[in-house]
């Protein structure tokens, strides 16, 4: 376990809102207290790594609350050998949780900037096992599909149709889906050419931008 100068505070977010907020899976708790936070934010908001909410980390992104990151990699299930798909890789914190619970991570940013930085920030840590791809996630990432589980960190208006063809039989995809200002998480399972959905709890994400999510244009016309 990391020894670092915020290694209490990580302990303490752990057990005051993830664990007492049903987080079960062993695991994802131990990852989320293993993966030094304040290394994926800004360096002027670093005594707020570990506070209970959502974080800027510039372009009009941001790092998602921790609860939130532990609950969608909860419900994944991932049990260690499973090649994963994240869409809107940000700071990369994500995207570290994931390459503690699984053998290989692809994860995909449409914003230069933040894949530079998040290759920087993995490398630093000798996570060898994510591989940073610059692109529009909406399409998934064909050239390593399939894949076990896949995790879209924006909100997304429907599930984009490119992710499911890329999920492996038995695969889990886990997103936030619905309109701009409210999504409901949702989890598709694939079993052949039917994919079961369950839906759980709201949650605001900042818009999964591309070819089968929301329109650039669009947005900037808000
Ligand atoms: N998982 C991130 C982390 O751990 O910091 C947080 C993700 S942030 C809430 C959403 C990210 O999705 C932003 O960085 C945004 O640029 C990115 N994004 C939005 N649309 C995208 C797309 N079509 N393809 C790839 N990334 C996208």
């Amino acid at each position: 376990m990391a020894t670092d100068a915020f290694a209490e505070a990580r302990k303490r977010m752990v057990e005051e809102q993830l664990k007492a907020r049903g987080i079960r899976d062993q695991r994802v708790l131990r990852a989320m207290e293993a993966v030094p936070r304040h290394l994926f934010v800004r360096p002027e908001d670093q005594e707020w790594a570990y506070a209970d909410g959502p974080l800027p980390i510039g372009y009009g992104q941001t790092i998602s609350q921790p609860y939130i990151v532990a609950r969608m990699t909860e419900l994944l299930g991932l049990k260690g050998d499973e090649k994963v798909l994240e869409i809107g890789t940000g700071s990369g914190y994500q995207a570290a949780i994931l390459a503690h619970l699984a053998r290989e991570v692809h994860t995909v940013e449409r914003i230069p900037e933040l894949v530079e930085m998040a290759r920087q920030r993995l490398a630093k840590l000798g996570l060898t096992n994510v591989h940073v791809h610059h692109g529009d996630g909406t399409l998934g990432w064909p050239e390593a599909a399939p894949y076990d589980a896949i995790l879209v960190t924006a909100a997304a208006p429907k599930v984009p149709e490119p992710l499911l063809e890329q999920l492996a039989e038995g695969g889990r995809l886990v997103a936030p889906v619905g309109s701009r200002g409210l999504q409901y998480l949702e989890r598709w399972t694939r079993e052949g050419q039917t994919f079961h959905r369950e839906r759980f709890e709201p949650v605001a994400f900042v818009p999964l931008i591309g070819s089968y999510g929301w329109d650039l244009e669009d947005l900037l016309a808000e």
